[in-house]
């Protein structure tokens, strides 16, 4: 697996590509600032088989709880820039790893180039011994290849992805992955395929976005990793599943388990979705601002069990950071904010209602949605 691509290192243990063993990767749920807790995460997911742990970090006081954390676990870190790509000065010294999203570049100081962006955070992860991923995201595409390709994100993700790599190359960093994650295993898998033929040398970070809870979210998953890693493509990965915070550890096993299983031959996807209802939600980090995230995410799956053998996706996310634009494709998005629901039909606002009234309504919603594919 990964034969091809040039290897580098993630602090003193693990090591991404070159054909070194797959890394399987998660990342805490916990509030950051909550140092005593996302230790005890991280080193649970560490215990499980985790050989990098990603933590969100927003602002300078979770830069602050970094620092202690750094202090306090042995296991390679990995931290997450949103929109401030300046936070990068700040949290590098603390961590091994820095992922950004290309498609986040554009709000922070429109006015810089996205370039100069990009050499910046290389710069700094070079300062403090750091590698790099660039995380393209399918809910956050850059905004001028989205308006380019306007019905094809896939070649708008892969595009996206080879020009950062470009401008990485044109710096002369390398130690650096490229992740292409969207929430349709479809899309994953031709957007890493078609990337991988591009840039073989590139090691690759593979996960579906949102799959959501399990056990679908790991049949999701592997409906696109298990194909991808069958033809050598991807050097670390993770399963994103919406797990309370106890069950955390299962990401990482369930990506050891899928790694052995394709090693020896044994494919336990089907070869499609069989699913027609599709409800993808987030494995939530430090950004839910409501504890009930997950048991709404579980609820929403069991109310609208009646509704499987209709074509229609509903996405449950967990905060109002990545909230809005990933539930723009859904037929039906729920994001949640500190005290109330928002919902959305079909990209549109429907308004925000309490965590108990929400699915009164959704599934109001969702009986207008299956009476219309009646009439249709
Ligand atoms: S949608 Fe928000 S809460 Fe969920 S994983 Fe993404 S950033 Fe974290």
């Amino acid at each position: 697996m990964g034969l091809k691509t040039r290897p580098f290192r993630v602090g003193q243990s693990t090591v991404i590509g070159g054909g070194a063993p797959v890394v399987v990767q998660s990342m805490c749920a916990t509030k950051t600032r909550d140092v005593d807790a996302t230790v005890a995460q991280a080193a649970a997911l560490q215990k499980a088989g985790a050989g990098i742990v990603r933590i969100a970090c927003d602002s300078d006081a979770e830069a602050e709880a970094l620092a202690e954390i750094r202090r306090q676990v042995t296991v390679p870190l990995s931290v997450d820039l949103q929109e401030n790509y300046r936070l990068a000065a700040k949290v590098a010294p603390h961590v091994d790893k820095i992922r950004y999203n290309p498609g986040h570049l554009y709000h922070l100081e429109p006015a810089t180039p996205v370039a100069e962006k990009v050499a910046f955070i290389a710069r700094t992860a070079r300062d403090h011994g750091c590698a790099v991923r660039i995380g393209v995201n399918c809910g956050s595409v850059d905004p001028e290849l989205q308006r380019r390709h306007p019905e094809d994100s896939v070649t708008a993700m892969v595009e996206s992805a080879l020009m950062h790599c470009g401008i990485l190359d044109g710096l002369k960093f390398e130690a650096y992955c490229v992740s292409l994650k969207d929430s349709d295993p479809k899309k994953v898998l031709e957007g890493n395929r078609r990337f991988a033929a591009r840039r073989p040398d590139v090691p690759i970070h593979l996960g579906l976005t949102e799959a959501g809870m399990p056990p679908g979210g790991v049949i999701r998953s592997r409906l696109a990793l298990e194909p991808l890693l069958a033809e050598g493509i991807g050097d670390t990965l993770r399963i994103s599943l919406t797990l309370p915070n106890e069950r955390k550890p299962e990401e990482v096993t369930e990506g050891l388990r899928m790694i052995e299983d394709v090693k020896r031959g044994r494919f336990t996807a089907p070869p499609a979705s069989t699913d027609r209802l599709v409800i993808i939600s987030c494995p939530s980090c430090s950004r839910v601002e409501n504890d009930r995230f997950v048991d709404l995410a579980e609820k929403v799956r069991s109310m609208t069990e009646y509704a499987s053998p209709h074509d229609l996706t509903i996405a449950v996310m967990g905060c109002r950071v990545n909230g809005p634009g990933e539930t723009d494709d859904a037929d039906l998005g729920l994001w949640c904010g500190p005290a109330s629901v928002n919902l959305k039909r079909k990209g549109e606002p429907l308004g925000s209602f309490g965590y108990d009234e929400v699915l009164g309504r959704l599934k109001r919603e969702l009986d207008a949605l299956i009476a219309a594919q009646k009439t249709s």
